[in-house]
């Protein structure tokens, strides 16, 4: 692994913020560590990077252990999600700030930031100050002056944070493809489960100070494994002990959960009466795309997502469900079970 994290626990005033934290970024990847405020997230980005100290564990990055080495020399780029610029100059010089810290020489700054500028659609930007800028070109000045003096790694705390949310959709998509080209291994924090689904190629799951879990986009959303992990991701309904037709479920305490758009609603009609799970519509949502719906199924309540264009259905409509997927939990196991 690029970044080896191992058994990293951290506590302030006797309070643990992060207990026995283990994972690895490979070389190349950018992660993603996600999860609600307050569940550590800043702290271990800060622990890796130096700016805070371990209570306990190693941090190894590029195969040196960093743990008693100094911030500014740990190779690493940070960017802040308020921008940092520095206003007095201009994008051009803003990039090669760090070059020259480094005495790199003015001909290597001058190729690196043109390179660079020119990689990332910005070189008509390059003689503009911060104050002439949009947050979201701002923003991109900042990730390019991180990445200019080739950090081994790119740490980021929340850096769409900021910026309104097209713009923070179109930079997400950027990044990706800037980190991907430039091939360096990145981790970023976020609260926001969308951010984090779209932008990285494996996500760290974090609450109260401990991993939920590590995994790929995909697995994350598809096989959560407890049920924080379940409801954190994603919209979906998590049901006690339901009975649902077509599953044998466990008779013993066991939680359902089941996504929206595995939930198939059929009105009744002549043809369908009875071949699925009855429920009542109690909530209707115009989206635009879509429609959301919620369900009362056995007393509780399940989400679903209904053709905005189809007959529209009614409060207190009486319809019949399919359900295509669901994933049980029950003694902190998890299974994924198919419609029979
Ligand atoms: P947010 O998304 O709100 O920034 P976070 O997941 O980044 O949250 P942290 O900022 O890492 O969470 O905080 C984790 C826990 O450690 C919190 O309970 C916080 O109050 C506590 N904490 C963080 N920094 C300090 C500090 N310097 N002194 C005391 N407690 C702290």
């Amino acid at each position: 692994m690029y970044i080896d994290i191992r058994h990293i626990s951290k506590a302030f005033n006797g309070q643990s913020a992060l207990n026995d934290i283990n994972f690895g970024v490979q070389e190349g990847k950018l992660t993603a560590l996600l999860g609600p405020s307050g569940c550590g997230k800043t702290t271990l980005l800060r622990v890796l990077a130096g700016l805070e100290t371990a209570g306990s564990g190693q941090v190894a990055i590029a195969g040196r252990i960093v743990d008693d080495i100094k911030p500014q020399e740990r190779g690493i780029g940070f960017v802040f999600q308020n921008y940092a610029l520095f206003r007095y100059l201009n994008v051009y010089d803003n990039v090669a700030f760090g070059l020259k810290t480094k005495h790199w020489p003015a001909a290597k700054i001058k190729t690196r930031v043109q390179e660079l500028l020119d990689l990332t659609g910005l070189t008509d930007l390059a003689q503009r100050y911060p104050d002439q800028l949009s947050g979201g070109q701002k923003q991109r000045v900042a990730f390019v002056r991180a990445i200019a003096p080739n950090p081994k790694v790119l740490f980021l705390d929340e850096p769409f944070a900021a910026l309104d949310s097209q713009i923070r959709q179109e930079l997400r998509i950027w990044l990706k493809n800037l980190i991907h080209q430039v091939g360096i291994t990145s981790i970023f924090v976020t609260h926001d489960h969308e951010e984090a689904i779209e932008t990285a190629d494996e996500i760290v799951v974090m609450n109260q100070g401990q991993i939920q879990q590590v995994g790929t986009p995909l697995e994350i959303y598809y096989q959560p494994q407890n049920e924080f992990v379940a409801n954190f991701i994603g919209h979906s309904s998590l049901l006690k002990n339901p009975d649902l037709n077509g599953y044998d479920l466990p008779s013993t305490a066991c939680q359902v959960q089941i996504r929206p758009e595995h939930v198939h609603i059929h009105k009744l009609s002549k043809k369908v009466t009875s071949f699925g799970q009855s429920a009542t519509v109690t909530a209707v949502q115009f989206k635009g795309l879509t429609t959301n719906v919620a369900l009362d199924v056995q007393g509780q309540k399940l989400l679903a997502y209904w053709d905005a264009g189809a007959t529209p259905l009614g409060i207190g409509e009486q319809v019949q469900i399919t359900i295509e997927r669901l994933v049980v939990f029950q003694n902190n196991q998890s299974q994924i079970l198919k419609a029979q």
